[in-house]
Parts: structure tokens; sequence; C-alpha cells
């Protein structure tokens, strides 16, 4: 399953503490910088080019530098002896509600030309820029694939690709889907994984020599499944055997048990997403459940998302329990894969119809609800038509399989490029080859 792509609903605005840093969308210019001296407070301003940009980090960090020398050797590139000297002597300012600011992106992002620092105030009118979003804060990792740079947040899941030149192919996967374990007690007649009670577990032993190569491949994240893989006996092993090599674990379940085991507070911290699947509208209210059962063992609730295999249910029902809130503000919805118990094809056939009016048609619920809603390759496959009539831009989507994610099933011991493709496309698991495999796909 591809990483979760979002619809940004809206436009990026200052926050309560006056000062934000948004990046430009795709096709979309900064404007130009538009600021007075030093003066950082609560008046609107726009900071788009490097110098601009760094006297604002250098106000916002002149506390940090215990020497002059020290304080020149890091701005001296950027600003001239005027700037240095006030900013030294503490004259310029930054207002003490947004101090810190700078340091929430990182500095080679934040000097990118489509990276913004916004200035203003909530007492007047909120101070907007169309056509951006928030830029991702948080240490970053990043890797060079030829001419393009992959920026990655591990604690959000904001990836960003840039490359001057059509990007359309890794030298190595970013995200890679693991199947742990063909266990499963929940029978659905759509398992396109035709996982069983009779399944087996893939071995410790084998995951971590999967997690050793993915380091050193310089993958991003895994999508740990399965079968139901909470249940996997040595689940928060699997979990550490990622995180401690630096690859951010997300997993999906179905059931809620995993949420009162006694190792949810020491291994949830260590994941980044974690799919609920929802077959029907009732499910939603397993949400509420798993949170409550987080939250009495004081584990962070936040990165709970639900998904929705699309043709299993009425999908009208579904997306509107999503729409009133109350269980959740986001939704992840999957096409549906016909393999295994899934060949026999969805229960209910969607239209395109059907789908765009349940997603973005009028709400008769208590009212409007936004849902931030993200979608997986197969879903982008199977409905192209709604993605164009959602106006979904094109750098949001990522597709077909195979090209940035690949599937591993530790189980069988093979690997190929989505976990429902064509049984010819798999090949035997060879961790040495994976880069030659995946160069074939
Ligand atoms: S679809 Fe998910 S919950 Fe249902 S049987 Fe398959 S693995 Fe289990």
């Amino acid at each position: 399953m591809p990483r979760i792509q979002n619809l940004r609903i809206g436009h990026a605005t200052n926050s309560s503490s006056s000062h934000s840093i948004v990046m430009m969308r795709p096709g979309h210019q900064a404007p130009p910088s538009n600021y007075s001296g030093g003066d950082f407070g609560w008046d609107n301003f726009i900071l788009s080019d490097v110098r601009s940009k760094m006297h604002y980090v250098a106000v916002d960090t002149r506390g940090r530098y215990a020497t002059r020398e020290d304080f020149d050797a890091e701005f001296a590139p950027y600003l001239d002896q005027a700037t240095l000297d006030s900013v030294w002597k503490e004259n310029d300012y930054i207002d003490h509600e947004s101090a810190g600011t700078s340091s929430s992106v990182d500095r080679d992002l934040l000097l990118r030309p489509e990276v913004v620092i916004l200035g203003g105030n909530d007492n007047e009118d909120r101070f907007t820029l169309p056509n951006a979003d928030p830029a991702p804060s948080g240490p970053m990792r990043q890797r060079q694939d030829g001419a393009a740079s992959v920026l990655y947040w591990p604690s959000s899941g904001f990836k960003i690709r840039l490359s001057d030149e059509p990007y359309t192919k890794a030298r190595a996967p970013e995200l890679v889907d693991v199947k742990i374990t063909d266990y499963c007690p929940y029978g659905c007649f759509f398992c396109y994984q035709g996982s069983t009670k009779q399944g087996a577990h893939a071995s410790l032993e084998s995951v971590i020599e999967t997690a050793e190569r993915l380091r050193e491949l310089g993958v991003f994240e895994v999508a740990i499944g399965g079968g139901e893989p909470m249940m996997h006996p040595q689940f928060p092993e699997i979990v550490e055997a990622f995180h401690s090599r630096g690859i951010t674990p997300n997993v999906t379940a179905y059931g809620v048990e995993w949420s009162t085991r006694d190792w949810v507070k020491d291994t949830v911290r260590k994941l980044g997403g974690i799919g609920v699947s929802v077959h029907n509208a009732a499910d939603f209210e397993k949400l509420i459940r798993i949170r409550d059962n987080l939250s009495s063992r004081r584990v962070y609730t936040g990165r709970l998302m639900p998904q929705h295999a699309v043709g299993t249910n009425d999908i009208t029902e579904v997306v509107h329990a999503a729409r009133t809130g109350r269980y959740t503000d986001n939704l992840l919805l999957l096409g549906f894969k016909n393999v295994a118990r899934g060949s026999s094809g969805p229960k209910m056939k969607v239209t395109d119809d059907e789908l765009y009016n349940a997603i973005a048609g009028p709400f008769d619920g208590k009212g409007w609800y936004p849902l931030t809603l993200s979608v997986d390759t197969a879903f982008l496959d199977q409905f192209p038509n709604v993605i164009e009539r959602l106006n979904v831009p094109g750098y949001l989507t990522s597709s077909p399989e195979g090209k940035f994610s690949m599937y591993i099933d530790l189980v069988r011991g093979v690997m190929g490029p989505s976990s429902y493709c064509a049984e010819e496309d798999y090949l035997p698991l060879d961790l040495a080859h994976i880069t030659e495999a995946f160069a074939r796909w």
C-alpha cells in the first residue's frame, strides 16, 4: 500500500502565534519579500528570498551565540555588516509568541525558493497566502537519487520529491509493504490476502534481515501488513527491528484487542501511522474504543487512520460516518483488489457519481466537517474520473506500484511490485538483489 496522499482543504493561514512557514504548491511562485527593517512583530510580512529569511533566522536564534565571532561565521555569508550589527545589539525584534518558529523547519528546506515565512496577527483579518500549505517541521531525512532529492519527515510522514527533470522511478523503493503474517481470525469474504486462522507467521529473523537490507537501501518507511499483523506474537520486536534502523514502521489492523496489550505503551510511540480497517459505518466505533484503550494507558492516539476498501459495503454510509467528525478527521479509501478471496469481485458496484457525491456532495449530517481524504494507488487506477472531478493536482498522486514502492511477503518468501500484483510478477525473495528486481517493475 502506498504512503498516504492528502487532499488539502483550504489555504494556509498564519497561526494564532502570528508567524508560520509555508510551502508554495508546485507551479506557483512565492511572492517577493515584503517587510520593514528587522521588525518581525505583529504587522504582516512576507519573507521569500534567502537574505530576508536568514535575517529572520538571525534574530530568532541570536540568543544561542555566545560570541560575535560565532554569530558572524553563521550569518555573514547572508547579511551585510549593518544588519549583523543591528541583530547582535538586539535592535531587531521577533514577537515573543513566535520565537523559535525558524527552528521548526530544516534549514535547507527553509532556504528553498518555494518556502516562505509569513508574519501577521490574528487580531485582524487572517493573513493568507493562496496556493501554499504549511511546511513540514521536525527532523528530516534526505535521499539523493540521481538528479532528484527526496525529503522525508518521519514524524508526519510528509514527503517531497524535488527534481528539475520528471522523476518517475526511484533507484530503490522509498516504501516497502512487508507482510509479516498470514494469520487472521476475521474471515472477510473479500480478503485479497486470503488470510485465515491457519495462516503462518514470518520469523523474526527474516524480519530483522529484511530491515537491515532496507536500511542499507535508504528505505524511508514500511507498511507492515498481514493477515492481522498485531497478532504476530513478536509484533513489538518487529516494530523495533525497523524503528531502530531509522525506518518508520506503519501498520494496518482490523481488530481492537491489540490496543489493550501490555506492549502498546512502548510500541505505539515507534509507529508512524496506524491504519484501522473499517468495513462498514458501524466499524467506526472501533476508533473510539481504540482511542479509549490507548488514552487510558497514556498512549498518544493521534496517528489512527481509518481505511475502507471501496466496493465492500455502502460507500455513502461509510464516507458519511467519517464526515460526521464524530470518529475521525481523516479517511483512507482503498481500491478493491480482485485477488485471492477478492477475486469474485466487489460486493457492491460503486459508480463514479456515487463515489464523488459521497465524498464531495451535500452532507445531510449536522453540518460540514472537514475531512482529510487519502487514497491508495489501486483507487487512483480505478477511479481516475473521480480524482479529476475532485481537482486533485497531479503532484499529489503517485501511480503505478513498483515505481517508488514494492512488496515483500516474508511468509511466502516472495517479492513483487505490489501486494496485489499478478502471480507471475512475483519473484523469489532475494534481499541481495532487490534493486535489480525493483528496476524491472
Ligand atoms: S481483509 Fe483483513 S481483517 Fe479481513 S480476513 Fe483479510 S486480513 Fe483479516
